[in-house]
């Protein structure tokens, strides 16, 4: 199965990756992650990515599209994918339907209100793994290192990558309707239930 979370930052998309590894054996894959692991070991490509990450913007195009094409073919990915945080523009999405046939697009729709709280009390951990501060009673992960506050899950960090995904990645909810595999789903919720219906809509 090769299946797609869309949803604005914070709507909850990593999150279901435990669920949907256990469940149906997918394998997360999630650009954002694989981004910030180059800018940590300051690869050429990390740097180059950093700059439009501080901003809020969307790294361009061709380099996250390479970076997906490089993982997609692993051998691990051969029983089936989610993409988390890819595609995020139509061009990516046109690019991943010569490269894969995709089964369903589940949209995480969560007001934005709900997405301002979520995304400035997440904390992340490297292992990808994250937990609202509300939830934590030390800092540290289940994976035993510790949680840390993504650079760009700042208040002022939050409107212009809200607004980034409306003038780039909404439109796609349209285009993955247009080809009859869109389900939207209610994201307000907890992981687990949200979880549970994903799995009614694809069983
Ligand atoms: P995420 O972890 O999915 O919230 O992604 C963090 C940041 O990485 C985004 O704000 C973008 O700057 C960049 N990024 C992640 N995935 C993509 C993508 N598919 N296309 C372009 N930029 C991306």
């Amino acid at each position: 199965m090769k299946l797609i979370i869309l949803g604005a930052p914070g709507s909850g998309k990593g999150s279901q990756a435990p669920h949907l590894n256990r469940e149906y054996g997918l394998v997360h894959l999630a650009t954002g992650d694989i981004l910030r692991k180059n800018i940590k070991e300051e690869t050429p490509l990390g740097l180059e990515a950093k700059e439009f990450i501080d901003n809020g913007k969307l790294v361009p195009d061709e380099i996250v599209i390479k970076l997906v094409e490089q993982r997609i073919s692993e051998k691990e990915c051969e029983k089936g994918v989610f993409f988390d945080g890819f595609p995020r523009t139509l061009s990516q999405a046109e690019q991943l339907d010569k490269i894969v046939k995709i089964d369903k697009v589940i949209y995480l729709e969560v007001d934005f209100s709900i997405l301002l709280k979520r995304i400035t009390g997440r904390r992340s951990c490297v292992c990808g793994r994250t937990e609202h501060i509300k939830r934590l009673k030390d800092n540290k992960c289940e994976c035993g290192k510790t949680y840390y506050q993504r650079d760009d899950d700042t208040e002022e960090m939050v409107k212009p990558r809200l607004e980034t995904f409306l003038s780039q990645t909404a439109p796609l909810i349209d285009y993955y309707k247009k080809q009859g595999k869109l389900i939207t789903i209610n994201g307000d919720g907890e992981v687990g239930d949200i979880f549970e219906v994903i799995k009614e809509v694809l069983n």
